[in-house]
C-alpha cells in the first residue's frame, strides 16, 4: 500500500508525464467544449425607403421581414440575396410580411424568383383590399404552398418559431399584446399627456394600424421592429405601462415618421432608420428619436435630404450618403446583450458592450 502511494506521489512529480497529462487534459476539453457559439446577424437591405430586415439566428435559420418593393429590375430582391449570401443562408426559412403597402410586400414575387421560402406569415386578408389578399401577394403564397410550404395568419402573442431566438409578435391586425412580455410592462413616464387621435383619420386608417410588430430577443439582446404602426398603435402598446419592454436596437418606427414620445419608453441603445433619400427619417422625427433617453447612435440607410447637416448622423454612420449604391448595414449581436453596428459601405464599425 506504502509503495503503491509512492509511485503516484512519483508520477504526479514526473515533469514528462505532467506535461503528457496536461495536454492529454487540453484535447479531452477540446472535445468535450461546445462549437462557439455563432452571433445573431440583422441585415438592414437598403430598399431605399421601404423595409427588408434579414435576421439570422445562431441556429442558422432566417427571418426576413418584408421584401421592399416591386419592379426596378428586381432590385429589392437582388438586394435581399446579397445579404442572404453575406449571412451563408441559401433560403428563407420564414419571410414575415407586415402589411400590404408596396414598399414592404411589393417585393414577394421578385423574392421568389431568386431565394426559396419556405413560411409565408401575416395578419391576415388586407383591409384595403376588401377583404382579400393583394392578387399578386396572394399569387406569391399559392407558390409558395405549391412547393409544401406553409402560410399562416399571426396574432399578438403568437411566437414565430425562429430556432434559436424568441421571436414574439407584439401587434398584428390593429390589435397588441395584452400582457406585457416577461420582464416589461414597467409605467412608462414618456406617455403623460400624449393623447390618441380620432380613430379613421388620417394614417389611423388603412394599413400600417394593421402592420405586423415583433420583439426578438437572444439572451440578454432585445430588437424591436414595429414595422409602419402609427400613432394610436404605439400608445396602445407602449402606454400606461411599456408592453414591450426596453430594447437594445430599435427600428424606428415607419422608417422614421414622426413617432409619439411613448417610444422613449423602449429606452433603445440604437435606432437604426430603414429611410431613403426622400422617404423617412423627417427631420421632427428623426429629431424625436435622436432625443430617445439613453440613445447611443443613431445609423441610417439613406442621407435624408429633407434633414440637412443638422437631422442627419455623420456620414461614417449612413450606409448610403450620395447614390444609389444597395449598402447595408449589419448587426451582430451576442446573448450577453453586446453587439456590433457595422457600415458595408465603409466597414465602419461599433461595438455596444454589454451593459
Ligand atoms: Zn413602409
Ligand atoms: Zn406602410
Amino acid at each position: 500500500m506504502g509503495k503503491y502511494q509512492g509511485t503516484i506521489t512519483h508520477l504526479r512529480y514526473d515533469p514528462v508525464v505532467s506535461r503528457n497529462t496536461k495536454l492529454l487534459s487540453a484535447a479531452l476539453l477540446l472535445l468535450a467544449a461546445p462549437a462557439i457559439a455563432k452571433p445573431l446577424e440583422i441585415y438592414f437591405v437598403d430598399v431605399e425607403g421601404g423595409q427588408s430586415t434579414l435576421v439570422v439566428s445562431p441556429s442558422g435559420q432566417s427571418l426576413l421581414i418584408d421584401a421592399g418593393y416591386a419592379g426596378f429590375g428586381g432590385r429589392d430582391a437582388e438586394r435581399i440575396k446579397t445579404a442572404a449570401k453575406a449571412a451563408g443562408v441559401g433560403h428563407i426559412d420564414y419571410l414575415l410580411v407586415t402589411h400590404y403597402h408596396s414598399d414592404h410586400v411589393g417585393g414577394v414575387p421578385n423574392l421568389l424568383e431568386v431565394l426559396h421560402v419556405t413560411n409565408v406569415l401575416d395578419y391576415g386578408p388586407s383591409v384595403d383590399a376588401g377583404g382579400t389578399y393583394p392578387e399578386d401577394y396572394a399569387a406569391a403564397v399559392s407558390k409558395i404552398e405549391a412547393a409544401k410550404g406553409t402560410h399562416k395568419v399571426v396574432a399578438p402573442g403568437d411566437k414565430i418559431p425562429v430556432k434559436g431566438l424568441d421571436v414574439t409578435v407584439v401587434t398584428a391586425a390593429g390589435k397588441h399584446i395584452d400582457h406585457a412580455l416577461p420582464g416589461a410592462g414597467q409605467p412608462n413616464e414618456y406617455c403623460s399627456g400624449l393623447e390618441p387621435r380620432k380613430e379613421g383619420s388620417g394614417d389611423e386608417s388603412g394599413e400600417n394600424p394593421q402592420a405586423v410588430g415583433v420583439v426578438i430577443e437572444l439572451g440578454k439582446f432585445r430588437f424591436g421592429d414595429f414595422s409602419d404602426i402609427t400613432w394610436n398603435k404605439e400608445l396602445a402598446l407602449l402606454c400606461p405601462d411599456n408592453k414591450a419592454g426596453k430594447l437594445d436596437l430599435y427600428l424606428a418606427t415607419h422608417h422614421g415618421g414622426l413617432s409619439s414620445r411613448a417610444i422613449w419608453g423602449l429606452a433603445p441603445r440604437v435606432a437604426i432608420f430603414n429611410n431613403g433619400p426622400s422617404k423617412g427619417a423627417e427631420p421632427a422625427g428623426w429629431r424625436l428619436v435622436k432625443q430617445s433617453p439613453g440613445l447611443e447612435d443613431v445609423w441610417q440607410l439613406h442621407f435624408a435630404l429633407a434633414g440637412g447637416s443638422d437631422a442627419n448622423a455623420a456620414d461614417t454612420f449612413i450606409a448610403n450618403v450620395d447614390d444609389d449604391l444597395g449598402e447595408y448595414l449589419k448587426v451582430t449581436a451576442e446573448p450577453t446583450g453586446a453587439f456590433t453596428v457595422t457600415n458595408h459601405r465603409n466597414k465602419f464599425t461599433r461595438t455596444y458592450p454589454a451593459k
